[in-house]
């Protein structure tokens, strides 16, 4: 089975993404940020779709749904936790759920943290994620609605994927992410290197998504704070990894 990608810009700083089934045709919405850059984007492929799965109620991830309902009569999947405040949702779904796509399951592990029901979506066949806004290249979500310990513990779920599983996010903040993350990990090598080559990308107008488990663990600060030379950067030799990862999300929001 052969399971194709397209990543497109919407909004300000969104992506889109369409995933298609070769074989079948059967085509998914991640998140619908933006009618106009979605719809070229169906164009562009050919790919119609008849679902959107939704990571979370925000509106810069959900204010097409009814537009491309009236389009396509497309089903819309929704986090069971705060499907009451996304429009037009036809199912919902809660952790360990799975959604079948033309036979190519689909896992959702509930990722609470930047909205007290934010959803990611895993593919283990090909081993792909989808993290919106939870889990970001070098950053993760601000918390709208959770504790900083909730954010932690949805990160590890994510952190403890496959390293070679490949990652989409709903933003691209790479460079600002990677900018604030020297600043936590200043002794990081890959993190300098890929700050690097982050700048160049971003120069010549390029995604730095998608990213992977394995270059996450090595390069952002969130997945990495029980690293020595962080907690001594910080001064929080004796705290705990949550701790850690509160003031660093702190720091963040006053960057
Ligand atoms: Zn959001
Ligand atoms: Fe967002």
């Amino acid at each position: 089975m052969t399971i194709q990608i397209e990543q497109f810009n919407c909004r300000s700083d969104n992506f889109g993404i369409l995933l298609h089934h070769v074989e079948s045709g059967l085509t998914a919405l991640i998140d619908a940020p933006e009618e106009a850059a979605i719809m070229a984007a169906i164009e562009r492929t050919g790919w119609a779709p008849s679902m959107i799965l939704t990571t979370h109620h925000h509106t810069d991830h959900v204010e097409a749904n009814p537009a491309l309902k009236r389009r396509f009569g497309l089903e819309i999947i929704a986090p069971a936790k705060e499907a009451d405040r996304i429009p037009g949702v036809d199912r919902t779904v809660k952790e360990g759920d799975v959604i079948d796509f033309s036979g190519e399951p689909i896992r959702v592990i509930e990722t609470p943290g930047h909205t007290a029901g934010h959803v990611s979506y895993y593919l283990p066949g090909p081993g792909i994620v989808f993290t919106a806004d939870t889990l970001f290249a070098m950053g993760c979500g601000r918390l709208f609605e959770c504790p900083p310990t909730t954010m932690y513990d949805s990160l590890g779920k994510l952190a403890a994927l496959p390293p070679q599983t490949i990652v989409y996010c709903g933003h691209e903040y790479t460079l600002a992410n990677a900018r604030f993350a020297a600043t936590i990990d200043p002794t990081n090598e890959a993190l300098a290197e890929r700050l690097e080559r982050v700048e160049r990308m971003r120069e010549n107008g390029q995604a730095t998504l998608p990213t992977t488990i394995g270059d996450e663990l090595a390069t952002n600060p969130y997945l990495r704070c029980g690293d020595a030379a962080i907690r001594l950067n910080l001064g929080m030799q004796q705290a705990s990894d949550a701790e850690v990862f509160a003031e660093i999300r702190k720091r963040k929001d006053n960057f």
